[in-house]
């Protein structure tokens, strides 16, 4: 048997999910100087995760990493299995059969729950719903929202909220040049929101967004941002939070929150009424979500370390619409075990680990790795540890039973499942663009697997 990782026997590795950390991971690998095969996974047609399913439309610059992406892809031994799913369509073992190596970077699929009663009346919806759905992802296209009232109320004050509250605030004008789903589109441009609320359970010293995301609420076209200047009387500890070295960030934030308090009072058709120190304990309505109950908060604990404690204080405020967007979370892996407290698969080093006992040749990279945090450049490294634990391991990796990838396509074909490969790929991606064209948009997304197929066996 020749050694794993040369010309006479290439490393086979199979990535399972095709965001930035599976890309990252691939690109790693193919840097790393051994000859290598490396066949990515999606349950999508379409690679790329969220930077496809979860980026804003309106922020079409960050998805330019994605030529990144396409370079990778087009690296020798590289190959795309889309529209397969492993735990469906594959299972496992199959896997660890074909392949020398399984790295998971299936990211985090659902949401975290707020635990509250009437979380589940109609109008009440996660942030990974509405996402998906004006992305055009084919779990959500068939989602409703139903914006016919006034006030719609976001909780949870990360990038996410961030999303989810300024489409909301946006004007159809301003999405329009965007990739956002038509289907999106028609649908908020029927919008009868005008106050957007975005609430956090701790104050401005700790919001989560990021300076860019904040600064956008103050130019939106027709939305003024709304601060309460009572909420930015910072607290001694806050105060000291701010101080802190690696808090740049968090002050900035501040600041722009301080001159949206001091603007005079708002004069557009919408306003974004960023809130903190507040938690809702309640969703009430008769069927639907007609207002929530809040509890007001305060801090505790030491700079650096605060958190929210309710103060028993509660009042109730009329809402429309409601979002949960506290976090999102991983899915279990059929096979592999789960740490059902923090949604992550179990890992040591990047390997996977059940209970003490390392698995042998299973490897996770990015948010099902170590949770949902961090930007989409924050799953470079971290790939790249993923793949320096792999390659430690090396020497002693059991090569697979069946180092063949065409064996393992034959066995889905026959199983009915339509492999779609990266080439596939392309040609969807340019009638996407296509049908963008026409419409002023840089793409008009498939949002429907069945399309997607139809569209290839036409093609
Ligand atoms: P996140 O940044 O972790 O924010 C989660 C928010 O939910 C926080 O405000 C958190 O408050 C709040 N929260 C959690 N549990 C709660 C509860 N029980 N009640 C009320 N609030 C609760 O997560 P995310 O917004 O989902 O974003 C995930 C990652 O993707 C982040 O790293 C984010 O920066 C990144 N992302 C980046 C961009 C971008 O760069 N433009 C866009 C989207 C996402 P506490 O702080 O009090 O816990």
């Amino acid at each position: 048997m020749s050694e794993l990782g040369t010309a006479a026997r290439p490393l086979r590795v199979a990535v399972v999910g095709s965001g930035p950390a599976g890309f990252y991971a691939a690109e790693a690998l193919f840097k790393s100087g051994n000859t290598v095969h490396v066949d990515m996974f999606d349950r999508l047609p379409t690679p790329f995760g969220l930077v496809r399913g979860g980026v804003a439309p309106d922020h079409q610059k960050i998805k330019n990493v994605i030529k990144v992406y396409e370079r990778i892809a087009a690296s020798d031994g590289f190959a795309f299995f889309g529209n397969v799913m492993v735990g469906r369509d594959v299972d496992l073992q199959t896997l660890k059969r074909h392949y020398d190596a399984v790295i998971l970077s299936c990211g985090a699929e659902t949401d975290r729950r707020l635990g509250i009663p009437g979380e589940d009346l109609a109008g009440s919806h996660t942030a990974t719903e509405f996402v998906g759905w004006y992305n055009g992802h084919p779990d959500y296209r068939d989602r409703s929202f139903d914006l016919s009232a006034e006030v719609a109320m976001v909780i949870g004050q990360g990038n996410v909220a961030m999303d989810v509250s300024r489409i909301l605030a946006k004007t159809v004008d301003e999405l329009a040049g965007s990739d956002i789903a038509g289907h999106a589109l028609e649908a908020l441009s029927r919008s009868k929101v005008t106050d957007v609320h975005m609430v956090g359970r701790r104050g401005p010293a700790q919001a989560k967004f990021t300076p860019p995301e904040i600064k956008e609420i103050g130019e939106l076209a027709d939305c003024d941002p709304v601060v309460d200047p009572r909420d930015l009387e910072l607290d001694p500890a806050s105060r000291a939070e701010l101080e802190l070295p690696d808090a740049k960030l968090n002050r900035k934030n501040v600041e722009t929150l301080r001159e949206y308090a001091a603007r005079p009072a708002p004069t557009k058709s919408r306003r974004y009424h960023i809130r903190f120190f507040l938690s809702p304990v309640e969703l009430r309505g008769d069927g639907r979500v007609e207002e929530v109950v809040f509890e007001r908060n305060v801090l505790k604990g030491e700079p650096g370390n605060q958190w929210a404690e309710g103060t028993g204080e509660r009042f109730a405020e009329p809402c429309g619409i409601f979002f949960r967007s506290v976090g999102y979370r991983g899915v279990p892996v059929p096979g592999l075990p789960f740490n059902e407290r923090k949604g992550i698969i179990p890992s040591r080093d990047s390997r996977v680990v059940e209970g003490d006992v390392v698995l042998p040749g299973i490897y996770v990279a990015g948010w099902i790795k170590r949770g949902p945090s961090g930007v989409i450049g924050t799953n470079k490294p971290d790939s790249y540890e993923t793949v320096a634990s792999l390659l430690a391991d090396l020497p002693k990796l059991e090569p697979c039973e069946v180092p063949d990838s065409d064996a393992l396509e034959g066995l889905l074909e026959a199983a009915g499942v339509h492999v779609v490969s990266f080439d596939d790929w392309r040609k969807l991606d340019a009638a996407e663009i296509a049908r963008g064209k026409s419409q002023g948009k840089p793409r008009e997304k498939f949002t429907t697997v069945e399309e997607m197929i139809a569209h290839l066996r036409e093609a």
